[in-house]
């Protein structure tokens, strides 16, 4: 978010970080792409979760190559969630870009080459290096095909290394369980190997960031024939771009810390290609499924478009008609009452606010009334002036506080309208060109 200031004489910009959807985890459909009202941080727009989820089976089955998907409609009504919720929806490693116009209109770089680092930042590479187990990691153990007898269904064990000595030891206990244990194809266990007790710990984390969020790392340990090999792999996710900049510049990849990537030879991207391709003809990287086939085909863009500046061309959405004709475009409605105070709500618990119920109504009152986005930012605020008079709950006394202390769209333009002469720079005065 950049918070601008600005008088006649001075100007001020500060920028402040705030993830405004990092309550969306996905877009909150069930098995059969049904939205349901509230579910992974969404909450309504149903027929675009319903449209978005159809989208989302397209690039599973690699049917999206050579389109684009425009999502349309008013300021605040979670286009940008939504497409934030399809990103997170093909998995956590998903890169999700998002660039706004002025980005590809910076002075640092062309616009080719920053619409080319945001394609390659929204193409991931999943590579994958062999290593030894490790004592007391978790790995997977994936069964192409059982034992005979076993009764086990083909699929994945998770287990904890904790007391395995050698790969033979767990693989051997891994049958045991499944004959003596009615451990299923995607039960989690540890085994004790002095007592060669079996604790079910659960289903199977089918993803990196489960094990992740457990301290460890994604391995898998294939099983022919229930006999393991002496395999594992240790995955990394990058994007092409990180790849490009890592290996264009000296600083390696500080630069990437430091965002000051300038400008990346054609000849290094080349080379990466050439080299990713090698990698998936080796099968040490593959290209993350859902966000792109074919290297340069089939990805998930988000770009948000909002009208074509200096020019008189009168088009929906702002974007040329024959450009249109070729978009699958999704539209989004805005919110009644009860969406509006479920969406602060999960914001709420997000930010750990607590709100009273009277808080809420006015808080979903000024968010109809200005906007969603308005009213959402009011919460981190309005939490900030109770813990000042020491509550811990948000009473409307803080909503109104903050209220009147930053103004809406509407109020600000009404300002504005009011104090316009102490806003025109038309005229540059001595003082005004020596403070520039
Ligand atoms: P703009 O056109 O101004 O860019 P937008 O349509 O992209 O707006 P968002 O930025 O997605 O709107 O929404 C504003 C805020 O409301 C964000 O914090 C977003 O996460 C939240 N939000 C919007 N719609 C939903 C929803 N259906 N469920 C949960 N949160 C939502």
């Amino acid at each position: 978010m950049i918070v601008m200031s600005a008088s006649k004489y001075t100007y001020y910009i500060y920028t402040i970080q705030v993830c405004a959807h990092s309550h969306i985890r996905g877009l909150g459909l069930d098995d059969a792409l049904e939205p349901r009202q509230v579910s992974q941080g969404m909450v309504g727009q149903l027929a675009a979760r319903r449209a978005a989820g159809v989208i989302l089976e397209m690039i599973k089955e690699g049917k999206i190559a050579g389109r684009a998907v425009l999502i349309a409609g008013q300021p605040g009504t979670g286009k940008t969630a939504i497409a934030m919720g399809m990103a997170q929806a093909l998995g956590m490693d998903t890169p999700f870009t998002a660039i706004a116009g002025s980005e590809i209109f910076s002075l640092e770089m062309s616009k080719t080459e920053a619409l080319t680092q945001a394609f390659r930042r929204s193409i991931g590479v999943r590579i994958k290096e062999e290593t030894e187990i490790i004592e007391g990691e978790v790995v997977e153990i994936q069964i192409d095909r059982p034992a005979t007898g076993t009764g086990a269904k083909v699929g994945k064990l998770t287990l904890k290394t904790t007391e395995m000595e050698t790969i033979y030891d767990l693989g051997t206990k891994m049958i045991e369980c499944l004959t003596k244990e009615k451990v299923q194809a995607g039960d989690v266990i540890t085994i004790d190997k002095a007592t060669g007790k079996i604790t079910k710990l659960g289903r199977s984390f089918t993803r990196a960031r489960d094990y992740d969020a457990m301290g460890a790392q994604t391995k898998f340990v294939q099983c022919p024939d229930g006999e393991l090999q002496k395999r594992k792999e240790v995955v990394h996710t990058v994007t092409l771009h990180e790849i490009d900049v890592i290996n264009s510049r000296t600083q390696g990849f500080l630069a990437l810390f430091s965002g000051d990537t300038g400008e990346i030879k054609s000849e290094v991207r080349e080379q990466i290609n050439a080299k990713v391709a090698e990698w998936r003809e080796e099968g040490k990287a593959e290209i993350i499924p859902g966000v792109i086939q074919n290297c340069v085909e089939g990805l998930i863009f988000y770009l948000s478009f909002n009208r074509i500046r200096g020019t008189n061309y009168q088009s929906p959405h702002g974007i040329p008609i024959d450009l249109l004709d070729r978009l699958l475009i999704i539209s989004t409605s805005p919110y009644n009452e009860k969406e509006t105070k479920q969406i602060l709500k999960i914001r709420c618990e997000e930010e750990d606010v607590e709100m009273s119920d009277d808080a809420y109504t006015v808080l979903t009152r000024i968010g109809l009334e200005t906007s969603l986005r308005y009213s959402i930012q009011l919460i981190t605020a309005a939490n900030l002036v109770c813990r000042k008079r020491k509550g811990t709950e948000v009473q409307v006394e803080d909503i109104k506080r903050v209220y009147s202390l930053f103004l809406d769209e509407s109020r600000s333009t009404q300002y504005m309208k009011e104090y316009q002469d102490a806003f025109m720079f038309n005229e540059m005065s001595e003082c005004c060109t020596n403070k520039v």
